[in-house]
């Protein structure tokens, strides 16, 4: 990590490619077994209507274009550097095998994608769907998503995860035999999560051998179920004084390896319910850089 107090994405691009990359959001028009009733219905309580991937392109056109419209929309401050590819809205390997060859090789193919990232759940990955990562890892830069969230069974009920965290355990074994990287996802500041649950989640997360992790607290967002869900029970928010102080007991527990993709969210600013002071991610990540300089601490010295 040299002097840095903690391994950011930018980081590892930088040492691995030498250069700076972006990723551009895609939508491969997929929907969610969490949502259309074959593991339940309503979806994940924080899920927005595009699936939690409010940035990413328009699934009514190809991934060609789509990849092309948000280089454009990048082109000023990005104008010919490489990308990643990342389907990012609703379980991208829930589909037919044919359209997910189809979709992820399309993205492949472009010539400024350098690799690709696919969002998913841990109970979408039959070994089918394995195959075809596996035979994408051998010859292309490549990692999946997977949204934990949470390992504390009340709050999971709550936010209607609808897998069980041993699902999530089993498809970190089945993808680490197989070297394919994986990102997981944890929201801070869930309904009824207590601080200490949290940091356990984190553990699971460090001990089940994720190569990332993205971090941000819970966006409360209009027109969500979560919206009316806070509508009725006025669970606690966190401070940002809470959040950057857990961030940083997370961070220290963390291997030094591991690759931090997000320590702080993105939600549509004129979505924002609460928390508001997550709408300022530079004063958020200053936060944590200044706690870690507190503590004299860093990524690992805990781990
Ligand atoms: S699994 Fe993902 S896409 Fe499905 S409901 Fe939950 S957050 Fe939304």
């Amino acid at each position: 990590m040299n002097n840095r107090r903690f391994f950011s994405l930018n980081d590892y691009f930088k040492d691995k490619f030498n250069e700076k990359i972006y990723k551009v959001s895609l939508d491969g028009g997929f929907t969610c077994p969490n949502r259309d009733g074959k593991v339940a219905t309503g979806g994940c309580l924080f899920c927005s209507e595009s699936g939690s991937g409010d940035f990413a392109g328009n699934k009514t056109e190809s991934i060609n274009s789509q990849i092309e419209q948000q280089l454009n929309l990048i082109k000023d401050k990005f104008p010919t550097g490489k990308v990643i590819a990342y389907f990012q809205n609703f379980t991208n390997t829930y589909g037919e095998i044919k359209h997910l060859r189809k979709i992820f090789y399309e993205a492949l193919a472009h010539e400024r994608v350098i690799g690709i990232a696919i969002g998913t759940r841990p109970d979408c990955l039959p070994d089918e769907v394995l195959d075809l990562l596996s035979e994408i890892n051998e010859k292309y830069f490549l990692w999946i998503e997977l949204g934990l969230q949470t390992i504390d069974e009340k709050v999971i009920k709550i936010i209607n995860r609808a897998y069980s965290t041993d699902v999530y355990i089993d498809a970190m074994k089945k993808l680490n035999l197989r070297n394919i990287k994986v990102v997981t996802h944890l929201i801070l500041g869930l309904p009824e999560e207590s601080k200490k649950g949290t940091f356990n989640a984190a553990l699971l997360v460090a001990r089940e051998k994720s190569w990332g992790i993205k971090l941000h607290s819970l966006h409360i967002l209009k027109a969500t179920p979560l919206a009316r869900y806070y509508e009725k029970q006025k669970f606690k928010v966190l401070t940002k004084e809470e959040y950057i102080e857990m961030i940083v007991d997370i961070i220290e527990v963390l291997p030094k390896d591991m690759v931090i993709h997000r320590l702080t969210g993105d939600g549509k600013s004129e979505d924002v319910i609460e928390p508001l002071w997550s709408l300022n991610k530079r004063d958020v990540l200053n936060g944590i850089e200044k706690e870690l300089k507190n503590r004299n601490t860093h990524q690992g010295k805990k781990e």
